[in-house]
């Protein structure tokens, strides 16, 4: 038999979807992948009830259905004051993952550079490599994960067609300042190069941060596509709606691939989605109030078990150095050990590198309910501490 393709065959079944088999053959609390729990949006789920009741139920325009395209462009003006055409410059997608081939598989020529930032979200690579893209990899290293910028400049040349820019951060739950952005828009103006920003934790954001997206700034309009994704927004992650914003020359390329992968994305959850971004502020406001009253939790209660937590300014992740403990092992043989016998389980932060990652750090999901964080830490505090 002929074997299928070599890029793709070289990967194995994902971190996140392997510790949530082990956390359920183990009945551990799942802290690992990051699906938040106890947070789902009702206002939403009904909208989607009415919407599967009152139909359609045929395929939608590929490009989304006009209400959620509008939706977004009025979440860009609402947040960002961007002003965004929504029939030439929005596209709608099944999830941000599919929103990120999309524009890997539209962007990228075969011989061109894409510039990555490690720790990296597992989809990155593959795709980029299968559609012929070559990774030049600049690495964030924790405790404090600044962004190096030399190395970050050395890592562009003629040659880099994009970059792909996460932020707020997963794993590092690091948020880019201005100034950090303004870094990276020269090195694209420089370079003639596009961003392909993955912005799908923007509305989650603590401690004050705010989200600024890359194409807001001088000079980057026609060179980013923004990717949201309404799975974090309104904690559904089951329901895979994504999106993409850019020019419509940037677009162009990218509505090629999304037209020939899925080329439409059920209409029921395009409609409560829609309904969802027209939500008023405070429903964006409390998301980040209840998330980050549980990443403090998580906080306080690893440190009291003898963790050393790192700061977590975005996003569903909070990592910590487990090496206080006193386990000599590595991260992946540590989430594996907590999963078996403390019944917890993280996610290893080597899995978002390719070589000589660090390995003494364990991410946890904090977006969870109350109880599943007690419940953990617990299980963590009687394990560790007896
Ligand atoms: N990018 C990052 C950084 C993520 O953490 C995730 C989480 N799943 C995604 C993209 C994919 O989002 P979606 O579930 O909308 O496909
Ligand atoms: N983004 C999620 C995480 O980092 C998981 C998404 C997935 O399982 N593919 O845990």
């Amino acid at each position: 038999m002929k074997p299928g393709n070599s890029i793709l065959s070289s990967y194995g079944t994902t971190i996140f979807e392997t510790m949530s088999r082990l956390a359920a053959q183990h009945q551990a609390v799942n802290l690992g992948q990051g699906f938040p729990e106890g947070l789902e949006c009702q206002e939403v789920i009904e909208a989607c009830a009415a919407a599967v009741l009152k139909g359609p139920h045929q395929y939608p325009s590929m490009m989304g259905t006009p209400d959620l395209r509008q939706a977004i462009a009025a979440h860009a003006k609402r947040f960002y004051d961007l002003d965004v055409d929504w029939q030439s410059e929005v596209m709608v997608t099944s999830g941000a993952t599919e929103a990120l081939a999309d524009c890997l598989l539209g962007l990228i020529e075969p011989g061109d550079e894409v510039v990555l930032i490690e720790p990296l979200y597992d989809s990155y690579l593959p795709i980029i490599r299968r559609a012929g893209g070559v990774p030049k990899l600049v690495r964030l290293s924790p405790p404090l994960w600044d962004l190096p910028r030399e190395e970050l400049a050395k890592a562009f040349s003629d040659k880099t067609k994009l970059i792909i820019l996460n932020t707020p951060m997963n794993p590092a739950a690091r948020v880019f300042d201005r100034d950090e952005l303004q870094f990276i828009a020269d090195l694209l103006l420089k370079h003639d190069a596009y961003a392909v920003c993955d912005e799908v934790y923007e509305h989650l954001i603590y401690d004050g941060l705010d989200h600024v997206p890359l194409i807001t700034l001088p000079g980057m309009r026609e060179r980013c596509a923004r990717i949201g994704s309404a799975g974090k927004i309104f904690s559904l992650t089951g329901w895979k709606i994504g999106w993409v914003v850019a020019a419509p020359k940037l677009l162009q390329p990218i509505v090629k691939a999304h037209q020939f992968v899925t080329f439409t994305t059920p209409p029921m959850l395009q409609d409560a989605v829609a309904f969802g971004l027209s939500l008023p502020d405070s429903f964006f406001a409390k998301l980040k109030t209840d998330l980050a009253a549980r990443r403090d939790k998580l906080k306080v209660g690893l440190q009291r078990i003898g963790f050393k937590t790192l700061e977590a300014k975005g996003s569903y992740f909070l990592s910590a150095d487990f090496r206080p403990l006193g386990y000599k092992g590595g991260d992946d043989d540590f989430c594996r050990h907590i999963t078996e016998q403390a019944k917890v389980t993280a996610i290893p932060v080597s899995a978002f590198y390719q070589d000589n990652p660090p390995d003494h750090f364990a991410r946890f999901c904090f977006a969870k309910k109350d109880e599943a964080i007690d419940e953990a830490l617990r299980r963590l505090e009687q394990f560790f501490k007896g």
